[in-house]
């Protein structure tokens, strides 16, 4: 006879092996309906492997909805005896580690605000001594791999063995475009450094709305992500948290069965060349830098009517000079040559002049 102590880490056990690892359920556990339905329909669609929800959620401002606490853990409890789907919910402390476990959460995972913070890391790491529980720990807000990794070393040094990264981008002023900047680059080198570890991507908190989802959730694909953690919500419109970002259920199945999942098996995967890997890593490198050229423009444009307004002229060699030696430098360290250099930031002020030009006679 099987304990449901073994029961419930077969059934972690067996999510987490699963290839593609999907995650899916609301950002925020606010009813037990809607914790239920969610369940349920994510269930129906048979595409899903765990289901998420946020019990504690830290929130940038006072007043948010800072979820439902320790009342929505029997709700998650509940959907996983009628759906069978093992569960998942961010822990930032000790008690909370203790809480979802005391309530049978198969896998816990660490959210980005609380990555950043190495006190709390540890916190949480501590109350994971002795305990058999796979974790999952996000990218810490701002793009440093070395608090990540660091994230990674504490929890590991606790004895969890299974361990796990969520990808959800970060977070960079002024951008516009995601809710938090994939920086593929970073996800990319934080496997290479982390091979055994598995990667999940999340577009809802890159996104951080529901039009460009689909794409992120392909690239990830593409980059051979081990899996995707989607929020979605029975009325995403009026989501308690995160509105914008969540999709229904069925949208979710069907944004899934749309994806091309290129490496389905590891006899493809083998298939898949080493140069085609670093193709695709260029193409989103080269996606990133047309986007940060995109902000460079903004800004020049704010220059130009700056200059407009106090009467200057466009061009200032003094400035120009400064731009090129600092560039000159940085581009020596990273084995640059100054002939590119030059090349491409004649092209760069080329195109802002002509932006500049553009405000100055409006
Ligand atoms: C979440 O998953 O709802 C969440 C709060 O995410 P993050 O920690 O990535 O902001
Ligand atoms: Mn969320």
């Amino acid at each position: 006879m099987q304990t449901i102590e073994q029961a419930k880490n077969e059934a972690g056990q067996k999510a987490w092996t699963k290839r593609p690892l999907i995650i899916s359920g609301p950002c925020s556990a606010e009813t037990e309906e809607q914790v239920v339905q969610t369940a349920q329909r994510l269930a129906a669609t048979g595409k899903v492997d765990m289901l998420r929800a946020g019990i504690w959620k830290p929130r940038t401002k006072p007043g948010m909805f800072e979820g439902i606490g320790v009342k929505g853990l029997p709700w998650l409890l509940q959907a996983k005896k009628l759906t069978g789907i093992p569960t998942t919910v961010e822990v930032a402390t000790g008690k909370q580690v203790q809480d979802a476990l005391h309530f049978d959460v198969d896998v816990l995972w660490i959210g980005a605000r609380t990555t950043v913070n190495p006190f709390s890391v540890q916190e949480v790491a501590d109350a994971l001594r002795g305990v058999d529980v796979p974790v999952l720990i996000k990218n810490p807000i701002n793009p440093d791999l070395e608090l990540w990794s660091g994230a990674v070393e504490r929890v590991a040094r606790s004895g969890i063995k299974q361990i796990g990264l969520i990808h959800r981008g970060f977070s960079s002023y002024g951008n516009t475009e995601y809710r938090n900047a994939p920086m593929w680059h970073l996800a990319i080198e934080m496997k290479r450094r982390n091979p055994e570890l598995l990667l999940i991507n999340d577009p809802s908190h890159i996104c951080g709305r529901r039009d460009i989802l689909m794409d992120v959730a392909q690239k990830a694909i593409d980059l051979d992500f081990d899996g995707l953690m989607i929020e979605s919500h029975i009325d995403p419109d009026n989501a308690w948290s995160d509105a914008k970002q969540q999709v229904t259920p069925e949208k979710l199945a069907e944004m899934l069965g749309e994806i091309k999942w290129r490496h389905e098996s590891a006899e493809e995967i083998e298939f898949i060349t080493a140069l085609e890997k670093l193709r695709e890593q260029i193409n989103h490198l080269d996606d990133e830098l047309i986007q940060l050229l995109g902000q460079r423009m903004k800004i020049a444009d704010k220059i130009g009517e700056y200059k407009k307004n106090n009467n200057v002229t466009i061009l200032q060699t003094s400035r120009w000079n400064q731009i090129l030696e600092r560039a000159f430098a940085k581009g020596d360290a990273l084995g640059l040559s100054r002939e590119f250099i030059t090349k491409y930031f004649d092209a760069v002020h080329m195109e802002s002049i002509n932006h500049q030009n553009k405000i100055m006679n409006s």
